[in-house]
Formats: C-alpha cells, structure tokens, sequence
C-alpha cells in the first residue's frame, strides 16, 4: 500500500517535563499516535520509528541559556535522524520564562539550524483560560501579569506583552498575527505571515481569543517547518493520513493488568483536594519530610512494607507528602524549601521503584517534578501515549525491567477531585 511512513511527521521538543506529556496527549487527541522521550537517547529508541509523532522532554524551562539552546538542538538533531518532517517548540501557555530566556533564544536557533525564515509563537490554549489579543496573553480574565503567575518563585511573568516579553529575550525582531487578520476572509492570516516574513521579522506573536482562532492559524502556518506554542495549538491539526485501515486507533497502548500505587508529590491546592479525597476510599500513608530528614532509609522501607501489604488490584495505595498547606509551611520553615522538597522527591521515586519491584503495575503520579523524579529513577527512556485520564493527563506504557507498565503523570493543578480514585477507569 502506498503512503506507508516510516517515520514520524511532527517532532516536538518540550521545556519540561509535563510538558511533554501535555502536548503528546493533545496529538494523540489529534490522532496521532505518539512517543515521548525522556530526554535526547543517545541513539533512536524502538518506540520511535513507528510513531507520527515523537516528543522529546527536556528540562530546559530555567536552564541557563547556552545550555537550554544546547539541549533544544541536540534534541532537534535527533528528531531530524528519526527523519521528522516538521518541528514543535512547546512551552508553557502562560509564556513562562526568565528574563534572558529561554523562549526567544531556543526559537531563533532552531529556525537557523533548520534555514527557515520566520515562525509563529501561539501559546494560547482557551480551554485552560490563556488566550492573546494584540500581543497581550490573559490568564482567564486577568493580564498574565496580574494573574498568579506574577509570583512565580521560578519564571515570575510581569509583563502581559508578549512582544515585549519576546524582544527581550531576542535578537530578532518580533511581529504580530492580529486577531482582526485571523477573522478577515480566508487566506489573509497566510498573505500576512508572508508580508511580515518578507519584512525579514522571523518571530511572530499569533493571537488567539477563542478556539474559533486556532484552526485559522493551523491552515495558515502549514508551510512552516518550526511551529512554537502551548498545546492549545496542537489539538486542531489535522489527523495524519493512515496507509491502511486497519491501522489501530492513536491512544492504543498495551495495558498492564496488576496493583495500582498513587504517589502524591505535589502540593497545589488541586492535589491536596484530590488527596483528602482519596484518603476516605484509599488505604493511604504519609511521608513528611521531617521524618525522611531523620530516616529516609527506614521511613521509605516501612512505607514499602506497609504498602506490600495493602497491594489490591481495583484500590491503589496512596502514599503522599502533605496534607494540607500548613504541612508544607512547617517543613520548609525547618529543613528549607529546597531541601525538604529535594527529600520529598527522592523517597517518592525510591518508593516508585520498590512498588514495582513488588509487583505494582499502575503508578498515578502527581506533581511535575516529582512526575521527572519518578520516571528517572525507574529509568525510563520513552513512553507510548495512551488514552486520557484526564484532559492533559494521558495514561502511558513503558518497560520496566523488562515488564510492562503504565503510568499517568499529572501535573498539580490537572484532574477533578476525585482523580486519584477514578483515574483506572479510562485505562480498561
Ligand atoms: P506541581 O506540579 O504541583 O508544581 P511538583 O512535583 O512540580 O508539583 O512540585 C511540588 C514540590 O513540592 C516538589 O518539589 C515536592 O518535592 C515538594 N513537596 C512535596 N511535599 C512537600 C512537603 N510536605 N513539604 C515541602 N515540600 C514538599
């Protein structure tokens, strides 16, 4: 049969972590079938090849800027071998950045490592509440810089104007796909992008202020190698045209019958509600940093010994780090925040890996950092996308120690109140 691929059609290179299996689920909703990678291999992985859609995760969000393009290239170089036809650059949709970067810096290296002229930027995602109109992103009905973001300990956004964001952070010049050209007759979003790029502007800033808008701007940009943006985007392209028929549907992974184990590592309002819920259906077990100061060998054992005991194929154990917020404020008041986190961090994933050397086959991880800490302890290289646990929190299958796996990785403020307790049923 003719049309048959060999290799994937997007290549995308995230800034972090969830953020890879963020845009990964958005393709996968797309039709995609999609694998994402844990950093750039060293050589290409078996999940790869057959894939429409390879994403590599990086964690290049705050990195100092010569690295974060180091790492952006390095992985865009990789996709090119898998021999990807075009390119993701995937942040976050509230633009997150530090004042040197590293949006601009990566974006203007991959259009020259790539030769191309110009590229949109569009983080706009409307379903989670971030859209743009003439250059100025809104976080629901707030400025970004009035939203929560503006206290960010990491990436405070301050300013709302994403050109000025943008130029910055570059050495290029930065244009606007204005909200008036998206809702003019077809073709004039494309004759604009055109006009600009013949201008010699490379970077342009793409409003959006509905779902309405990102169609326009997908049909638009479809000669663009290099597309950036938040996943938002990503949901609207066009399914990948299948060889034949019998083809099996995007989010098909292989499925691991066996105990589920949850690991609360986040502490947003969002996990803390799910883990007050889970704690009335679960059986459940804490790990406060003070005692993982004083014991973290025999805290996490005795974790581990406990849930040994607990293991159930239909009610997962829950093992979690807090509470409540006052847990939280106590333990970083004693130990420092980063030290009590750094604890935190290390005993889930030791405990990740002591559940599934003890037989556990389902892990539902909470936390973005923690989600990194988890898949590098079990030292997982590539994960297949599967079917949604929740909007942007995808089931996913891996091999572990030649077994498989599954593992939906949420960020903190993703799923409804009673995720922790629901999240398996998505996976029949
Ligand atoms: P989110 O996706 O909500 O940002 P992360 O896992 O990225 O979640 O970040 C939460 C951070 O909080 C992690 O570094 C984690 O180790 C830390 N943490 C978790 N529990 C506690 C606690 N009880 N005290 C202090 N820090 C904690």
């Amino acid at each position: 049969m003719s049309g048959h691929r060999d290799h994937p059609i997007w290549g995308c290179i995230a800034d972090d972590f969830t953020g890879g299996t963020d845009i990964a689920a958005a393709l996968v909703a797309a039709g995609f079938r999609t694998t994402l990678m844990v950093g750039v291999p060293e050589r290409p992985l078996p999940r790869a090849r057959d894939a429409d859609a390879v994403v590599v995760a990086l964690k290049s969000r705050t990195a100092p800027r010569q690295q974060a393009v180091a790492a952006s290239l390095a992985a865009l170089r990789h996709l090119t071998a898998l021999g990807c036809e075009r390119f993701w650059f995937k942040y976050c949709s509230t633009f997150d950045s530090t004042s040197e970067g590293n949006i601009g810096p990566v974006t203007e290296a991959l259009l020259d490592e790539l030769g191309e002229r110009s590229t949109v930027l569009c983080p706009a995602y409307p379903d989670n509440g971030r859209t743009v109109y003439q250059g100025h992103l809104f976080v629901a009905d707030s400025l970004l810089s009035e939203s929560s973001m503006r206290h960010h300990p990491l990436t405070p956004m301050t300013d709302p104007d994403l050109r000025r964001v943008l130029a910055a952070q570059s050495t290029q010049p930065v244009g606007l796909l204005p909200h008036p050209v998206l809702r003019a007759p077809e073709g004039a979003a494309r004759a604009h992008l055109d006009r600009l790029t013949a201008q010699g502007i490379r970077l342009i800033i793409a409003d959006t202020t509905g779902n309405e808008d990102l169609p326009v701007v997908e049909r638009a940009t479809r000669h663009l190698r290099l597309i950036t943006g938040g996943s938002g985007l990503a949901r609207f392209l066009p399914p990948p045209p299948r060889a034949a028929a019998a083809r099996s549907p995007a989010d098909r992974i292989e499925i691991a019958p066996g105990p589920a184990a949850v690991l609360a590592g986040s502490v947003s309002a969002t996990t803390l509600g799910q883990t007050a819920h889970a704690r009335r259906y679960l059986p459940h077990r804490k790990l406060p940093p003070a005692h993982l100061r004083a014991d973290p060998a025999g805290t996490i054992a005795e974790a581990l010994a406990w849930a040994r005991d607990h293991l159930d194929p239909s009610v997962p154990v829950l093992l979690h780090s807090a509470e409540e917020r006052a847990d939280v404020e106590r333990a970083q008041q004693s130990l420092g925040a980063t030290e009590a986190a750094a604890l935190v961090e290390r005993a889930l994933a030791d405990c990740a890996r002591g559940l599934l050397d003890a037989g556990v086959r389902r892990l539902i991880v909470a936390g973005g950092e923690t989600s990194g800490a988890v898949v590098s302890a079990l030292g997982l290289r590539s994960l297949r996308i599967g079917p949604a646990a929740a909007p942007g929190v995808p089931w996913t299958s891996a091999t572990y120690a030649g077994q498989t796996v599954n593992l939906a990785l949420k960020s903190g403020n993703f799923g409804a109140p009673d995720f922790f307790t629901t999240a398996q049923e998505t996976l029949k």
